[in-house]
């Protein structure tokens, strides 16, 4: 995939928008409980971008720092210092062509969901993520 690849997604219903340029520095699945309960899945796929590869339209709003479109409900994003985190179902193109590089919490991962070839995996929390 080029390096300058641009990545556009948005909310269920539209009104936020955003698109990040490039490739992620980190690409993951979580299967803890945080991840289960504000996503609806059983476990979440995300991927992080530096905040100047990131950029977004539309009003949002904010729970517990997670980003969510206050008319739909959808929920976007993880805005940090210098970073952003998607929520890698918000991204209009499917496949997206970035694969998880490592998996977390897989302790609680369901027992019919395949181990991610190639990832790095993290039992629990990882200390150094
Ligand atoms: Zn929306
Ligand atoms: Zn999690």
């Amino acid at each position: 995939m080029a390096v300058n690849v641009i990545r556009t997604g948005g909310c269920l219903c539209g009104a936020v928008r955003y698109q990040v340029q490039g490739e992620p520095y980190i690409s993951g699945l979580c299967h803890c409980a945080t991840c289960r309960k504000l996503t609806g899945s059983p476990f979440s796929a995300t991927a992080n971008w530096h905040l100047s590869q990131f950029q977004m339209t539309g009003e949002i709003q904010t729970y517990e720092r997670r980003s969510f479109c206050p008319t739909c409900g959808s929920r976007l994003f993880f805005l940090f210092e210098g970073g952003v985190e998607l929520f890698l179902g918000t991204l209009d193109a499917a496949p997206n062509g970035i694969e998880p590089a490592v998996e977390v919490w897989t302790i609680r991962r369901e027992h019919w969901l395949p181990v991610v070839p190639g990832a790095i995996s993290y039992p629990e929390n990882p200390s150094e993520l």
